[in-house]
């Protein structure tokens, strides 16, 4: 905590708790993506291809671009939950920097005013 965070306008949220359950619906996505991928690439991804009837490397495009879908779907739902904005003070919940900079994943604090994760109020910093 530097002490420079700031409300932006329009927060702190009137329906914190509706903020929070939308956040919460998706926590599980990138854990089921990260389970899934190998069922989806021999389930799926696999069975596709060979509808294309090639051989050699030329096999191996169909369900690689699948599997680059799958990625980029895994990276953009996991993206929009990372820039999920604090309930409080409308910052970036997991991020305190541009990018992916000042990122932390796990984090259970917001990482600019310090409200706890699932909570809609709670002490202010102390600076
Ligand atoms: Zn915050």
């Amino acid at each position: 905590m530097n002490g420079d965070w700031e409300f932006r306008p329009g927060y702190p949220l009137a329906d914190c708790a509706a903020a929070w359950k939308k956040h919460r619906n998706l926590r599980g996505v990138p854990i089921a993506f990260l389970v899934g991928w190998a069922p989806f690439a021999l389930f799926v991804a696999f069975p596709v291809g060979s509808i294309f009837h090639q051989h050699g490397l030329k096999a191996l495009l169909a369900p690689g671009i699948l599997m680059l879908l799958y990625f980029f779907c895994f990276a953009a739902i996991d993206g929009k939950r990372l820039s999920f904005l604090c309930p409080r003070c409308g910052s970036k919940f997991y991020r305190n920097g541009p990018g992916i900079f000042g990122l932390n994943r796990f984090a259970r604090k917001c990482r600019n005013c310090g409200l706890r994760k699932w909570q809609c109020d709670g002490p202010m910093p102390v600076e």
